[in-house]
C-alpha cells in the first residue's frame, strides 16, 4: 500500500517544472511523495548457495525485507500473498522458495522431484517470467510454458518432465484439469502454485478463477499432494482477504514494500471547459486525451522520459498522433521519438521498445494498461495518467513506472469530463491519501457456481465433504444440477457422490473469460469475418442496427442485428455521429437479503430481477453532442436476475426536503447516475459493469427508491460492496454533486454516458436535497 503521501512545497528544479509552471490554471494539486530508502534482510539459510549465485549475478546481493518476509512464509508450508509496489521485486520473492524445492527434491540425472505451477492473466506475461527464469541459469532447470501456442508434440514432454510449467487459469479450466489423469505424476508433486498479478481477478472472471483453483486444489488431494500458493498482486485493500477468497483457504499477506524508491512529484490536472455545449446545453471539458498529449509534446520538449497512459486503444493513438504532429512542427526529427504501444506485439518487439525507452532514444511512449502485462518498463522520468484507470491499485501501478535509480519523478493525473474523475480533482485525498480498493468478487454467485460442480464432477465425482468446500449455497446448486439431469448421485459406487452423466465435456459448459449469459459475435459484412464478440445483454443497447460501435479502438455501424442466430453484422465507417440507446427498465425485489435503516430510511441489498428493453436509439452530432435524430427500434424485453444495493425514502421525508413531486424522478435519476459514477472508488469495478434504475415510488417498497445493481447474471459482489460502504459511497456522490461549479448538471456530476433515457430528467438541487436528508441519520464518519 503506497504510503499517504505528505503535502510539501514543489522543489525548483523538479522535473517538468517548467510545464506544471506554465499551467497553473490546470494544475489543481500538488503533492510530494516522499522517497522510501531500501530495507534489505539476509538471505535465509535453506536457500541453496546456487540460487544465491544465480541472483547475485543479476544484480541482488541481499533481497528486501519484503521478498524474506513472502519467501519465509512459503518456504514454511502456508499461503501467503505479496502485495508491494511496481518493480519491488515480486518475482524473486515466489522464485527463490518454489526454485529451492525443485532443486531440494532433485532424483538422479536431474529427473523431477518437485513441481512448481505459475499462472498469469495472460500467456505474454507468462512467456516473460519463463525468459526470466531461463536467465538465471538453474542447472538444467526444466521450466516450459504450456498454452493454446504449445505444440502437441511438445505437450507430453512438459507434462512428464517440466519442474515449472508456466500457464493461465484459462488452460488449467479447458485442458489440465479435465485431463488430470495424464498430469498425474506432476500433480502429485506440486508443490507451489504462484498466481501472478492476482488483483485481475476480480467480478465475475475472479469467481471463475476461484472455482478453477478449488478444482486443482481437491485434484491434487486425490495424488497426495497439497500445494503451498504464492499470490502477487499490485498493492490492494485487504490483500489476505481477497486472495483467501481465491484460493479458497487462509493467507497471510505481506504489505509492507522495503524497496527503494525516489521522491515523486505528483499533479492533478483539470482540462479546461470548451464553449461546445453538450447534452441538454451542458459545459463540457476538453478530453483528457488532447490535455495528456500536450502535456507529453511539452515534456519530450523538455528531455524528460514520458509514459502516457490512456484508457482506450484509440485514445493511445490520438496521443501518440498529437504529441508527434505538435513535435514535427518545432523539430521534424523530434516526431519519431515518441511512439503508441498498443499491445498485442511479439516478444521481440516489445523488447525492442524497452531497448528504445532505457536508451533515450525514445522519449515518449503513449500506451494502455496493456503496457503493465508484457513490457517490462521502468526507470522514467515522468508519467502522465490520462482518465482514472479505474482504480486506485492501476494508479499507482501506472505511476510507480516513474522514478530512475531512485531519482525524482512527475506523476501527472489529467482528469476525464465524469463524476469519479471530477470528484478526485475536487478530492485529491481521495485518490492519493487514501488505501486502495478492494478486489471483490462472488464465489457463490449460482451462474458460476453450477457449471464449475458440473466440471469438477467430471473430474472426479463430487463427495459430501467435497460440498463443504464450496459454501452453504453449494447443496442447492448440486440439487438443481440433478434436476436437470446433469449430475446424478450415486451411492454404491466406489466413491459414493455425485456423478456427471452427460457425454458432453462439462468444462465447456462455461467460458471464465465471459462475463456470463450468452453473446452474440459481430462479424465483418462482405467477408463474414469474426470481429469479436458482445455479451448477449448488452447486443441490443450498443450493436442494435444502425449502432456507432467502437471496438478495439476502431469505429463501426452495425447493419443489422439477428438475436436467434446471435450474431451482428457491421462495417467500417467515421461517421460524423455516435448513438445511444434508449431503454425502458423495470426491477422488481425477489429477495432481501440485508437492510439496515436510517432514521426513516432504509438501505437494503439483495436479489432483484430487472426487466429492461431497448426501444430506440438517439443520434448525436459527434462534434457538439446535439441530439440530430431518434429512431425507434423492435427489440424483444430481456431479464436479468442478479444483486443490487438500494436506498429507500418514504414520501414524507421526500416532502420535509423541500422536493416537489415534479422534481422528485429527476432527482432520483441524478443521484442514480451519481452513485453509480462514484461506486468504482469503493470496489474494483467500472462503471460499465452496473446499472441502475430510481423510481419516485416503487411498488415492492412504498417509497422512494434507488436502485444500483450489478450488471451479471447472479452478481458480482459490486452491489455488494456498495451495501457494506454504503455511508461514505453516497456521502461522496452528495459531495460530487453539490460540489460540481456546473448550473444544471453535467457529465462530470450526474450526467451518464450510459444513460437509456436521453439524460433525462435530471435535477441536481433536488438530488442534493434527496442525499441530504437519506444521510441526516447515517452512521457518523470515521
Ligand atoms: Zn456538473
Ligand atoms: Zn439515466
Amino acid at each position: 500500500m503506497p504510503v499517504p503521501p505528505v503535502v510539501a512545497p514543489v522543489q525548483p528544479g523538479s522535473v517538468g517544472e517548467r510545464v506544471l509552471a506554465r499551467a497553473e490554471d490546470r494544475v489543481t494539486h500538488r503533492q510530494v511523495l516522499p522517497d522510501r530508502p531500501a530495507r534489505t534482510r539476509a538471505w535465509p539459510d535453506w536457500v541453496p548457495a546456487e540460487l544465491r549465485t544465480a541472483y547475485a549475478a543479476r544484480g541482488v546481493a541481499t533481497p528486501w525485507a519484503h521478498q524474506v518476509e513472502t519467501m519465509e512464509i512459503a518456504h514454511g508450508g502456508e499461503h501467503v500473498v505479496v502485495a508491494t509496489g511496481t518493480a519491488s521485486g515480486k518475482s524473486l520473492a515466489y522464485q527463490v522458495p518454489a526454485l529451492t524445492a525443485v532443486l531440494d527434491a532433485r532424483r538422479p540425472r536431474d529427473r523431477r522431484g518437485a513441481g512448481v505451477l505459475y499462472l498469469a492473466p495472460t500467456k505474454a506475461l507468462a512467456q516473460d517470467q519463463l525468459a526470466g527464469l531461463h536467465g538465471l541459469g538453474v542447472r538444467a532447470l526444466a521450466a516450459a510454458t504450456y498454452d493454446g501456442d504449445t505444440p502437441r508434440e511438445s505437450r507430453a514432454w512438459v507434462r512428464d518432465h517440466a519442474e515449472v510449467v508456466l500457464t493461465n487459469p484459462d488452460m488449467l479450466h479447458r485442458s489440465l484439469l479435465p485431463g488430470h489423469e495424464a498430469w498425474s505424476r506432476f500433480l502429485g508433486v506440486l508443490r507451489y502454485v504462484v498466481v501472478d498479478e492476482c488483483h485481475h481477478y476480480r467480478g465475475v472472471f475472479g469467481a471463475h478463477v476461484a472455482h478453477v483453483l478449488r478444482r486443482l486444489r481437491r485434484v491434487c488431494r486425490l495424488y497426495g499432494a497439497d500445494p503451498t500458493f504464492v499470490l502477487a498482486s499490485a498493492t490492494v485493500s485487504e490483500p489476505a482477504v481477497s486472495a483467501g477468497r481465491l484460493v479458497g483457504a487462509p493467507v497471510r499477506a505481506v504489505t509492507d514494500d522495503a524497496s527503494p524508491r525516489g521522491p515523486v512529484d505528483l499533479a492533478m490536472w483539470e482540462p479546461p471547459v470548451t464553449p461546445g455545449l453538450g447534452a441538454n446545453g451542458a459545459p463540457v471539458r476538453r478530453p483528457a486525451g488532447a490535455e495528456a498529449a500536450d502535456v507529453l509534446t511539452d515534456l519530450v520538449l523538455d528531455g524528460v522520459r514520458t509514459l502516457a497512459f490512456a484508457r482506450s486503444r484509440r485514445g493511445v493513438e490520438t496521443i501518440a498522433l498529437s504529441a508527434q504532429r505538435a513535435l514535427g512542427e518545432v523539430d521534424p526529427t523530434l516526431r519519431a521519438r515518441v511512439a503508441a504501444y498498443r499491445g498485442g506485439y511479439l516478444p521481440e518487439e516489445r523488447r525492442a521498445l524497452e531497448q528504445r525507452l532505457r536508451s533515450g532514444d525514445l522519449l515518449g511512449l503513449a500506451a494502455t494498461n496493456a503496457l503493465e502485462l508484457g513490457i517490462d518498463i521502468s526507470g522514467l522520468d515522468a508519467v502522465v495518467v490520462a482518465g482514472y484507470p479505474g482504480t486506485r491499485a492501476a494508479f499507482w501501478q501506472q505511476v510507480g513506472r516513474a522514478g530512475r535509480g531512485g531519482q525524482r519523478a512527475l506523476g501527472v493525473f489529467v482528469g476525464r469530463d465524469d463524476p469519479l474523475d471530477t470528484y478526485l480533482l475536487a478530492h485529491p485525498e481521495a485518490l492519493l491519501g487514501a488505501p486502495v480498493e478492494a478486489t471483490v468478487f462472488d464465489v457463490e454467485n449460482p451462474y458460476v457456481l453450477g457449471p464449475h460442480l458440473c466440471a469438477a464432477a467430471q473430474e472426479a465425482p463430487l463427495t459430501d465433504d467435497d460440498l463443504d468446500a464450496y459454501g452453504p449455497t453449494a447443496r442447492d446448486a448440486v440439487d438443481a444440477l440433478v434436476g436437470a439431469g446433469l449430475l446424478r448421485r450415486r451411492e454404491l459406487a466406489k466413491r459414493p457422490g455425485w456423478y456427471w452423466t452427460d457425454r458432453r465435456r462439462a468444462a465447456d459448459l462455461t467460458d471464465i473469460r465471459s462475463a456470463g449469459g450468452a453473446e452474440v459475435r459481430l462479424l465483418e459484412a462482405g467477408t463474414g469475418r469474426v470481429v469479436g464478440t458482445v455479451a448477449a445483454a448488452a447486443a441490443h443497447s450498443q450493436a442494435h442496427p444502425g449502432a456507432v460501435y467502437l471496438h478495439a479502438g476502431e469505429t463501426w455501424v452495425v447493419d443489422e442485428l439477428d438475436l436467434d442466430d446471435g450474431v451482428a453484422v457491421m462495417h467500417r465507417d467515421e461517421p460524423p455521429h455516435t448513438t445511444s440507446a434508449r431503454e425502458v427498465t423495470d426491477i422488481r425485489v425477489l429477495d432481501v437479503r440485508e437492510q439496515v435503516r436510517w432514521g426513516a430510511a432504509t438501505v437494503a441489498t439483495g436479489r432483484v430481477r430487472v426487466t429492461s428493453q431497448v426501444v430506440g436509439y438517439l443520434v448525436r452530432d459527434l462534434a457538439s453532442g446535439a441530439v440530430v435524430a431518434e429512431h425507434p427500434l423492435d427489440l424483444p424485453p430481456r431479464e436479468l436476475e442478479t444483486t443490487a444495493v438500494w436506498w429507500c425514502l418514504p414520501a414524507e421525508v421526500v416532502e420535509e426536503a423541500g422536493i416537489t413531486p415534479e422534481a422528485l424522478p429527476g432527482a432520483v435519476h441524478a443521484a442514480e447516475h451519481a452513485s453509480i459514477g462514484l461506486l468504482p472508488l469503493f470496489a474494483t469495478c467500472d462503471r460499465w459493469d452496473i446499472g441502475g434504475v430510481s423510481t419516485a415510488l416503487h411498488p415492492d417498497t412504498g417509497m422512494t427508491t434507488v436502485f444500483v445493481h450489478d450488471g451479471h447474471p447472479g452478481g458480482a459482489g459490486f452491489a455488494e460492496r456498495g451495501y457494506a460502504v454504503a455511508a461514505r459511497w453516497l456521502r461522496s456522490t452528495r459531495e460530487a454533486i453539490a460540489q460540481c461549479p456546473c448550473p444544471d448538471g453535467c457529465p462530470s456530476c450526474v450526467q451518464s454516458p450510459k444513460c437509456g433515457n436521453g439524460n433525462h430528467p435530471l435535477d441536481k438541487a433536488a438530488a442534493v436535497a434527496a442525499l441530504d436528508a437519506l444521510l441526516e441519520q447515517a452512521p457518523p464518519r470515521v
